[in-house]
């Protein structure tokens, strides 16, 4: 009952919303977690506690996954600790909305970083002890506006395709180590993030669903969870989509 048992799981973005609710999942199945956040070192240790508190093993560590330099001492530091991550969840995101003739170049560029260098720079250094185990998990949780598009994030949904292209890549290219790559896509999901939408804008997104509700943030952890587990060992280079109808491929 505890598939995850020995695997030791780096959820970034992981002190609030979809992050969280995959961390305590994770952990729940018996994987020990390394709860990343950016600015959020209470909210991160609050998950520590919900794991600690269902029994299960976790840790808060600082990192902003954006920058190069920060993601290599957040390796060193899960290294120190003998903290090889088998299982990498790139969720941390942001969002900067705006009508593309109104987006800055740092609009851009900051999305980009997190959203997408976040990803990879997180991948290339865990890449070397899942190879060397000849095991790994990457689950990179895009989004629904990576495969539609949406007015006012063109550069959130750049990030978002970028990402979804990225994990088939990797998938094809480290499927000869036992490394799986996958996506999870979730629609429209009750987070920090969306609920800093305008009103119209959710009433909008809230017809376009065919089940008729937002998701949970739970509903994309179990997701993950699939993903992360052995008895999805078959499964590369896919995206799950988790939308309620939202969008069909
Ligand atoms: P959220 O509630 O805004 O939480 C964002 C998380 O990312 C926080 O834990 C935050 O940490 C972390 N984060 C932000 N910048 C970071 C950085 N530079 N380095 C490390 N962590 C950073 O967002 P959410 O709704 O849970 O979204 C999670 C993921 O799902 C994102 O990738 C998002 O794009 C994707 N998604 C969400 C929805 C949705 O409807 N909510 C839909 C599709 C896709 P701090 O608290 O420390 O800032």
């Amino acid at each position: 009952m505890t598939p995850l048992a020995g695997r030791c799981a780096l959820v970034t973005g992981a002190s609030r919303g979809i992050g969280a609710e995959i961390a305590v999942s994770l952990a729940q199945n018996g994987a020990a977690v390394a709860v990343n956040y950016s600015g959020s070192r209470v909210k991160a240790e609050e998950v520590v506690s919900r794991i600690a508190h269902i029994g299960g093993s976790a840790f808060a560590v600082q990192a902003s996954v954006g920058d190069a330099k920060g993601v290599q001492t957040l390796f060193a530091e899960l290294s120190s600790r003998s903290f090889e991550p088998d299982i990498l969840v790139n969720n941390a995101g942001i969002t900067k909305d705006n009508l593309f003739m109104r987006l800055s170049d740092e609009d851009f560029e900051s999305v980009i970083a997190v959203n997408l260098k976040g990803a990879i720079f997180c991948t290339k250094q865990a890449l070397p002890n899942m190879i060397k185990r000849g095991y790994g998990k990457i689950i990179n949780i895009s989004s629904v506006v990576g495969y539609s598009g949406n007015a006012g994030q063109a550069n959130y949904s750049a990030s978002k395709g970028a990402l979804s292209a990225f994990s088939r890549s990797c998938a094809v290219e480290f499927g000869a180590f036992g490394i799986r790559v996958n996506t999870v896509a979730p629609g429209f999901i009750e987070t920090d993030m969306t609920a800093a939408l305008p009103e119209d804008v959710k009433l909008g997104m809230l017809k376009s669903i065919p089940l008729g509700r937002a998701g949970s943030a739970e509903e994309v952890a179990n997701a993950v969870l699939w993903l992360a587990s052995p008895i999805s060992d078959y499964i590369t280079g896919q995206s799950i989509h988790v939308n309620g109808g939202m969008y069909l491929q």
